[in-house]
């Protein structure tokens, strides 16, 4: 069966503050069950979501590290209406939504660290991601707690890649994803660093507000942790005082715009 094209389907982008917000809602509470679930992985329980252990053979990828620990989660389809004028060509026929999550979970850290992807590692799947996550031996239960923030900025980040669809390499976008949310009144080439550059590009935006946007209870709280991570990457010299200030108002001008969940307009 070949999907036809609906005229509709290929007017400019336009969603209702409705649909917006049951997306925001949809993303907030698919994040929620991904996060509890990884944190449970960490701590070797068992989880609420399919999960299950996977062996390094079964990655399309070689890892760095070989004795990391490796689980997949199952969480589900994708939860936003996919806009079909956006699917890649490959995928017209069969639209694989099914997300899969690969966690790998490196226990020899001295430090606790999260870095993600918008891929999985596994190829049975369309869409998904990868969460690596670095712990120390022994993780103390404060550590635990900014760790699980870590972990659902992250994932939230991610699922707003996946959102993007072509941009991001992903084979479908979501409405909403049109001119409008991508327009900011700054971009690469007002900065120099590349650093500033690749935190100023026009997918990036969107997934760093998101993803800072989930563990904020409101506006302020949303800022101070913005101008936190901000402030670290000037102080370890990855951009420099004037880069920040214009990443931090590009940032907030955006969320102004796009953050419509009660907690976020006061
Ligand atoms: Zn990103």
């Amino acid at each position: 069966m070949t999907l036809k094209k609906c005229p509709l389907d290929t007017r400019p982008c336009m969603i209702s503050s409705l649909a917006r917000k049951t997306q925001d809602r949809r993303l907030h509470s698919l994040t929620n069950s991904i996060t509890r679930s990884t944190m449970r992985l960490i701590k070797g329980m068992t989880t609420l979501l399919p999960s299950r252990r996977v062996d390094k053979d079964e990655l399309i990828v070689d890892l760095e590290t070989e004795s990391n620990e490796l689980f997949e989660i199952l969480p589900g389809q994708f939860p936003l209406r996919i806009d079909k004028s956006t699917l890649q060509e490959d995928y017209i026929e069969n639209i694989d939504t099914e997300l899969s999550v690969t966690v790998e979970i490196d226990r020899s850290s001295d430090r606790f660290n999260v870095s993600a992807s918008d891929k999985p590692l596994l190829g049975a799947h369309d869409v998904g991601m990868h969460l690596l996550i670095e712990i120390p031996d022994n993780l103390c239960n404060q550590d635990r707690k900014l760790l699980r923030d870590e972990v659902s900025n992250s994932v939230r980040h991610e699922l707003e890649h996946i959102s993007q669809g072509q941009r991001c390499d992903n084979p479908f976008s979501v409405f909403g994803r049109g001119s409008e949310y991508y327009t900011f009144i700054n971009s690469s080439v007002d900065v120099d660093s590349s650093m500033a550059k690749y935190l100023l590009g026009p997918t990036e935006i969107p997934a760093f507000v998101r993803g800072y946007s989930h563990n904020s209870d409101d506006m302020d709280a949303l800022i101070s942790k913005i101008e936190n991570f901000l402030t670290h990457y000037t102080e370890k010299g990855f951009i420099d005082d004037r880069e920040k200030d214009i990443i931090f108002n590009t940032w907030i001008d955006w969320s102004r715009r796009f953050l419509k969940q009660k907690r976020f307009l006061n």
